[in-house]
């Protein structure tokens, strides 16, 4: 790496932590000391809950100061929260409207009834209203990472039930999102809206951002982030991106020259 990035923005799943489980701890340590050099920045599809399980429970009695330079961004940044007087608060939400809601989860479900996606046997449900994304999750939301990887192992569901809802939903966006799902957001709003709102939040101009993410491949969910011009890193994983953040400490630490 040759940047130096004054914040450093990371992927949820399957880049700081596996689909939807709990940040390993060694992760969490490591997250704790680059906020000790860099602001740092969480971007998902998911929602805040997600966020609370997967990173919030796991950073502990984290310093305040430390956890005032963390951004966390839910549902691609139409939802933004900051740590201030010992609480993680909501500075925004951009939330769909209710007719917007009920035509994407009619059209998503019709989708996938249509092309033979809608299964029976789930792990909870599997249309899931996060306020300002509407989001299909074939298995279920709590579905095993065992069955989701042999869904749809090289993603041609996804993209044919995305094409097929899109088509329905001329004024929304459909994405894909994790390895089994599809996100529904207002036109414009995936992890580079996001990122650009970060910019504007926080003052620091993109070029000196730096974000880590798993799906940088055209079809996934973070390319849009690589499209923006942001520095980025691939990873495969959360164990890659420790090897990404420890080196980042190392140079973010290291005496200016
Ligand atoms: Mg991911």
């Amino acid at each position: 790496m040759t940047t130096t990035p004054r914040l450093v923005a990371f992927d949820l799943d399957d880049t700081l932590a596996p689909s939807k489980s709990p940040l390993d701890p060694r992760m969490a340590d490591l997250l704790v000391r680059l906020l000790g050099v860099a602001e740092v920045c969480v971007i998902s599809g998911g929602q805040i809950g997600q966020f609370r399980m997967q990173v919030i429970d796991r950073l502990g009695s984290t310093d305040a100061a430390l956890l005032s330079r963390l951004h966390l961004m839910p549902t691609c940044g139409t939802q933004y929260y900051r740590y201030q007087d010992d609480a993680w608060a909501q500075v925004y939400a951009q939330n769909l409207t209710d007719d917007e809601k009920v035509r994407a989860l009619a059209a998503v479900e019709a989708s996938a009834r249509e092309l033979g996606y809608w299964e029976t046997e789930t792990w909870g449900p599997v249309l899931e209203d996060r306020g300002s994304q509407i989001t299909f999750s074939a298995l279920g939301q709590a579905a095993p990472v065992s069955a989701k990887v042999t869904w749809d192992p090289d993603g041609s569901k996804k993209n044919r039930l995305r094409a097929a809802a899109q088509a329905q939903l001329p004024d929304l966006e459909v994405r894909s999102g994790g390895s089994t799902s599809v996100d529904i957001t207002r036109r414009g709003i995936d992890k580079a809206y996001g990122m650009n709102r970060l910019a504007e939040l926080t003052g620091i101009p993109l070029g000196e951002m730096l974000f880590v993410g798993d799906r940088l491949d055209e079809q996934g969910n973070d390319y849009p982030v690589k499209a923006l011009g942001v520095p980025c890193v691939a990873v495969s994983g959360w164990e890659d991106t420790a090897d990404v953040v420890a080196q980042l400490i190392a140079e973010l630490s290291a005496p200016v020259a």
